[in-house]
This record gives structure tokens, C-alpha cells and sequence, in this order.
């Protein structure tokens, strides 16, 4: 009540008192200096069940401020007032425990609503992520399931939000958070952990496969650019998969683990999905354990290779596919060449893999020209150690001999760090490899400093443009950079060189390339790394052929 009302003396102040007093939602009651009940309005009425002839209704008169119970469940709290005249009175408000207990479990609910949802979102906070994790966890124990927890890392929000502004990276976390929540089931968690991180938590998984799905369906829902006030917002993700309990049965592992697969995924250039291996950890015990194991891999046949399809943008054909390295450990399960061919570096035992794995892709591209399927080149990655200090050229003459692959529908793939870094030994190596009939292409052209004079007199047949070179030209459009790339893909025109764009994941980017006139991609955005059954679904066979 404001105060000013009482002051002013042309107003009745009895009677509003009086119509207020009766119209109040709260119980109020007055007693006189005996603690005799000398008054009450209609709602302490209903809380206490006071009749007409309550007057005789006394306080203990022991009592004054504060709470007194009127009854079993029912309360007063009492004020002390003096009257002008001096005379004093109780003015209490009543309230029964139905009551009370209603309004602290709404405060509560608010507090709790506080304490652990995230306001921007609305979706839970860490805190209540872990909290659900905890039991989750506990109940997975008893049911044996299995519990996973995917963390998430937006790619490219930093520079949105700083190039936008923080209300347009408010609204990216809006529709990131919009789009997650219709991408996970109503049972499972999804939350929002920190700036642009969030988490999701599949509560019951019957296996473990399960969670790479989930992970690529959120993957590929928040691969589809962001459209704000008609600008638009390209925004990707980088996740990392943790399992209970495989990997941990405590939320605090298995959310460290799950966020150190995500770093993972982001160093091997973020969009992609990454599942914890103890060799993530950069303990050397792992390390350790991780080199003895990968010593064995190759005898124990736990290495495949997979294959990422080459496409003509033009014409939609697959014109090419590179073949990939995986390891598929028996306790890890499946381990992306980055986070291995590093340690087979390290001991050597990469030239064995180098030497395996263009056997068994000459091998594979051998038997679908025979079943009829057109796969006109099979593209093979080489290690700098095998150009440098291996006789890279006879793997390549087995392979060809032992498949019966022509040569001339194998290329194999040496990075232009390699091809700059050991200058003399590179060009020796794959003049010879040339020598062969085989093709040639420069990988990850463009990640480092390119050396474009040093190129142009090795006998190149492919240059392929590295994805960050191509993904910084569209985010960053520098006039120079732009500038850059158009010479080189003008380069390769004039040379007669096949030109392939490296990890294309957006329809922007397609677009770019195709204006710059490269038109062989290859990325996400057509097809991931395949399994040869896979792969071979996507090729056409040849007209005329009888398979
Ligand atoms: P790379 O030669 O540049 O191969 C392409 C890599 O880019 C692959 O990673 C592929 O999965 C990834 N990629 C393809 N499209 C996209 C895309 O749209 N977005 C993103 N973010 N990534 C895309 P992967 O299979 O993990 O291989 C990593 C690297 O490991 C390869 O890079 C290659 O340098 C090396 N590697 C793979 N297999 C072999 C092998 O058999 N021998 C040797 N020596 N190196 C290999
Ligand atoms: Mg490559």
C-alpha cells in the first residue's frame, strides 16, 4: 500500500481500509492488547473457519511478534501496532500450512528453474546435465544399457559473434538450441554447458552405434546454415562421443573424455564426429600402449580402408575416390587415421601400412572394374617417410602387380609439405612413381604457405586445394586471398591440371568453387569416407558391361 494514499486527509481512509481489508486475498486477522480476536476479513475466515461468535477466540497472551499456531496447520504472524491514541493492537496474517506449503514449493520450483536451466536457451545447464548423467548412470548399472554423452562444439560461432554481433550469436544459440532438442528424443537430455558448447545425453542406448547416428544426425542438422535477418550464419559442429561404460561410469570422466574426442574432432578440422580412445589422452602409458597395439594391427587384421568419393560437380558422376586408412581396435573400436599414422610414423611401421593399404585398394578398384563398375581413378595417400626414405615406386609397381590394376587409373596423393620440405628426395621419388604411368596429385595444397614456383616443375597431374584454403576464402573473402585462389585454379587450366576441391561440406561452397571454375569436389557434402560395400552402391557400371 502506498504510503501517500493514508496521507491524504480528503480521503475516507476508514472506509477504503475497511473495502481493502475485505477484498484481501491474504487472511488478515486483529487482535487487542489482550490478545482477545476483535477482527477478521473474509479469507482468514476461510483459512481459520472462524464463525460469527469467534470473539471469545484468544491468543496465548504470552505471544506478540512473530508466529503463532492457531490451530494444527494453521498459523498467524503476528505485528505489533499502536494506535494514534496509544492503545495497542495485533495485526496478524494468516496462513495455513496448505498454503504456505504451496507458495515455497513454486518459490523453489523458480529457484531450482534458476539454478539450473540456461535462460538464453531454456535448456538445462550444466549442473542439471550432470546431475541427470549421475542417475542415468546409476540406472544403466542396474538395467546393463548403456549410457552416451555427446559433447558439442560449434564451429565458426566465435567469428559470427564477433563479426555480427552478440545479438545475431544470441540467435545462433537460440535455433542451435531449437534444432538439437528436435533432433534428440523427449527422454534423452540436451543441454547447454557453456558459450557455445553443448551437451546431449542418450539415457538408454542398446548398443553403442546407436550414439554415432544420433551424433550425425545433430552433425548434419546444424550443418544447414543459420538464416538471420536474411543474413546468413554458417555454423557447423564438431562432436566428441563418450560411453558408459566403456569409457567411464562417473559424469565427470566421461564428460572430460567426451569434450577431449571433441578437441579431436576439431583438430582434424572440425565438422565431424569423434568417438574417445585412451590414446586421446596425451599420457604416455596410452601412447605406449597405443604403439605396442598398432605394432600388431596390420598381422591381426584390424586395419580397412574406406573411400570418399570424387564428384563431378558438373555432371554429378563419380569420377574418382580416395581410399582411407581406419583402424578398428578391438577395445577403441574405430580409430581415424589422424590419431594413428602420427605414432606408425614415429616407429616406422607406417611404410607397412603405406604398402598394405595400396594393395588392398588396387585390389578393391581391380575387382569392380572386373564386376563392370566404372571407378576411373583410385587415388592413394603416400607418408612423407615412404616418399623420403622408402622405396615408395616398388610398393607402387606390387600394388599394380599384384591387383592387375592399370596404371593409369591409380594416383597417389603426397602433401605439398612433403613435396617442398624434402625437395630433392620428393622430386626424385615421384618422377619415378611417374615413370610408372601412374598420376600424381599435391595434397592439402594451400594449408601451408603455398610455393606455387616449386610445384609448377614437378610433373603434377591433380592439385588438390586444401579445405581450410577454400573455407577461409568464403568466411574471410579477402580481395588478395580470393585472388590467390583464382590464379591458382586458373594455374591448373592452363597446366592441364585436374583440379579437386578438398572437403566441401556447404552448398556456398560448392557455388564458390564452381564459379572459380574447379569442378571435381569431394566432402561431406556429397559423401563421407565409405566401407567398400558402401562405396561400391554409388558407382554406375559401364554401359555395355555384363556384371
Ligand atoms: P586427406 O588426404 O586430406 O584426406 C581427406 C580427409 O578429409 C579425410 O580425413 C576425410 O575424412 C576428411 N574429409 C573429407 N571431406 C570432408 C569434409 O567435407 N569436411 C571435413 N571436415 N573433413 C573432410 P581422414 O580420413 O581422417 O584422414 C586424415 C588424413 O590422414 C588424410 O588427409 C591423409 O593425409 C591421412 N591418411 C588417411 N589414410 C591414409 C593412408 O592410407 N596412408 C597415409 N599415408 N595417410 C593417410
Ligand atoms: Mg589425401
Amino acid at each position: 500500500m502506498s504510503e501517500s494514499l493514508w496521507r491524504r486527509n480528503d480521503l475516507p481512509a476508514a472506509e477504503i481500509s475497511a473495502e481493502l481489508f475485505e477484498r484481501m486475498h491474504d487472511g488478515v486477522a486483529l487482535y487487542d492488547s489482550r490478545s482477545r480476536l476483535v477482527g477478521w476479513n473474509q479469507a482468514a475466515a476461510t483459512i481459520s473457519g472462524w464463525q460469527h461468535d469467534e470473539a471469545s477466540t484468544r491468543l496465548d497472551p504470552q505471544q506478540r511478534d512473530g508466529l503463532a499456531e492457531l490451530s494444527p496447520g494453521r498459523w498467524v504472524d503476528l505485528r505489533r501496532i499502536t494506535f494514534q491514541h496509544g492503545e495497542e493492537h495485533y495485526v496478524g496474517l494468516l496462513f495455513s500450512d496448505a498454503r504456505t506449503h504451496v507458495a515455497l514449493q513454486a518459490a523453489y520450483a523458480k529457484l531450482n528453474q534458476l539454478a539450473t536451466t540456461d535462460p538464453l536457451t531454456g535448456l538445462p545447464n550444466r549442473l542439471l546435465a550432470q546431475d541427470r548423467l549421475r542417475l542415468s548412470l546409476a540406472m544403466a548399472r542396474r538395467d546393463d544399457r548403456c549410457v552416451a554423452v555427446l559433447f558439442i562444439d560449434l564451429d565458426r560461432f566465435k567469428a559470427a559473434n564477433d563479426t555480427m554481433g552478440h545479438h545475431v550469436g544470441d540467435r545462433v544459440l537460440k535455433e542451435v538450441a531449437d534444432r538439437l532438442s528436435r533432433v534428440v528424443r523427449e527422454s534423452d537430455t540436451a543441454a547447454r554447458v557453456g558459450g557455445d558448447e553443448f551437451m546431449v545425453i542418450l539415457h538408454t542406448l542398446a548398443d553403442e552405434s546407436g550414439a554415432v547416428r544420433v551424433a550425425e544426425s545433430i552433425l548434419e542438422a546444424l550443418s544447414v546454415p543459420i538464416v538471420i535477418d536474411g543474413r546468413t550464419v554458417p555454423i557447423g559442429s564438431s562432436i566428441g562421443i563418450a560411453l558408459a561404460p566403456r569409457h567411464g561410469d562417473d559424469p565427470e570422466t566421461l564428460i572430460r573424455h567426451a569434450d577431449l574426442a571433441m578437441y579431436r574432432a576439431k583438430a582434424s578440422g572440425g565438422h565431424t564426429v569423434r568417438v574417445y580412445w585412451p590414446g586421446m589422452s596425451d599420457l604416455s602409458q596410452d601412447r605406449l600402449e597405443l604403439t605396442m597395439d598398432l605394432a600388431g594391427a596390420l598381422e591381426r587384421d584390424e586395419l580397412e580402408v574406406h573411400y570418399q568419393p570424387q564428384t563431378d560437380a558438373d555432371t554429378g558422376m563419380v569420377v574418382g575416390a580416395e581410399a582411407l586408412v581406419r583402424w578398428r581396435h578391438p577395445r577403441a573400436g574405430l580409430i581415424p587415421p589422424d590419431a594413428f599414422l602420427p605414432l606408425a610414423e614415429e616407429n616406422g611401421t607406417i611404410e607397412d601400412i603405406d604398402r598394405w593399404v595400396l594393395r588392398t585398394a588396387c585390389r578393391q578398384a581391380a575387382q569392380w572394374r572386373e564386376e563392370g563398375l566404372q571407378l576411373p581413378l583410385l587415388s592413394v595417400n603416400l607418408s612423407t617417410r615412404s616418399v623420403v626414405h622408402a622405396n615408395a615406386a616398388a610398393m607402387v609397381a606390387d600394388a599394380l602387380e599384384s591387383s592387375g590394376l592399370p596404371a593409369a587409373c591409380l594416383e597417389v596423393e603426397v602433401s605439398e609439405t612433403t613435396l617442398v620440405a624434402h625437395r630433392v628426395e620428393a622430386s626424385r621419388s615421384v618422377a619415378r612413381i611417374k615413370d610408372l604411368g601412374v598420376r600424381i596429385a599435391v595434397d592439402h595444397f594451400g594449408a601451408t604457405s603455398s610455393s606455387l614456383g616449386s610445384l609448377t616443375r614437378l610433373p603434377l597431374d591433380t592439385l588438390k586445394l586444401d579445405r581450410s584454403f577454400v573455407v577461409d576464402a568464403i568466411d574471410n573473402p579477402e580481395p588478395a586471398d580470393m585472388a590467390v585462389l583464382r590464379a591458382i585454379v586458373q594455374m591448373t587450366e592452363d597446366l592441364q591440371v585436374r583440379c579437386v576441391a578438398e572437403g566441401v561440406e556447404l552448398p556456398a561452397q560448392l557455388k564458390f568453387l564452381r564459379f572459380l571454375r574447379c569442378h571435381v569436389m569431394q566432402g561431406f557434402l556429397y559423401s563421407r569416407p565409405l566401407p567398400a560395400n558402401d562405396m561400391e552402391a554409388l558407382l554406375t557400371p559401364l554401359v555395355g558391361a555384363s556384371a
